[in-house]
């Protein structure tokens, strides 16, 4: 399979996403309705997925990540479903997180991009795949760190130029949410560089 993102690439994506989002520990606010357990850490509820070329770095760096198995038929439904490059894995230490270890996919969430039909990111919108039980979503710009902001949008940027599947799919989406917001008559919250 061909390799888009070499290590060089995984590397500084992997340094712009280590900024700080927010100044606390978040785990704090679900954790503890929740076992302990951050509800975004929580394996078999959000799925984390890393792309191939991550997976295989983290597996050279010492094994943390596993790919998953599941019995769910959801889930299995979900593996078979989706690209090719994308490596559906379960974390080993969720509540208890080794942040070097972090994915991709564990360093953006709440967000994803908003983006325009031309694939420019416009700035990051909380996820809808949130699952409702993350209590940053809805919580307002001034909490989070602007260079985080403005990290993270270069790192999508810079990632569908390797990816231009998920630029399509975003681009899709975020269709979607504007048709969404049109219809509602409501003003997408949209958090931009600066
Ligand atoms: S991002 Fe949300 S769900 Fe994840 S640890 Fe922070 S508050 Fe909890
Ligand atoms: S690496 Fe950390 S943030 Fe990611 S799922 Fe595991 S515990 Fe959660």
């Amino acid at each position: 399979m061909k390799t888009r993102i070499t290590e060089k690439q995984l590397r500084r994506f992997y340094r712009l996403l280590s900024v700080r989002m927010i100044d606390f520990n978040c785990g704090k606010l679900c954790a503890p309705k929740n076992n302990g357990i951050p509800t975004c850490c929580e394996n078999e509820n959000v799925v984390p997925i890393l792309f191939r070329e991550e997976f295989n770095w983290h597996g050279k760096n010492g094994r943390f990540w596993k790919k998953i198995t599941s019995k769910k038929k959801a889930i299995k439904k979900m593996i078979e479903e989706s690209a090719s490059y994308y490596v559906f894995s379960k974390c080993p230490v969720p509540g208890n997180c080794r942040r070097s270890k972090r994915s991709l996919c564990c360093m953006t969430f709440p967000f994803e991009p908003h983006v325009n039909r031309e694939g420019e990111v416009l700035g990051l919108v909380y996820t809808k795949y949130s699952t409702g039980d993350c209590p940053l979503v809805g919580k307002p710009r001034r909490i989070y760190n602007p260079l985080y902001i403005s990290n993270s949008i270069t790192f999508w940027q810079e990632l569908f130029d390797l990816y231009p599947q998920e630029e399509e799919l975003y681009i899709e989406e975020s269709g979607k949410r504007e048709r969404r917001a049109k219809r509602q008559g409501k003003r997408i919250r949209i958090f931009r560089r600066g």
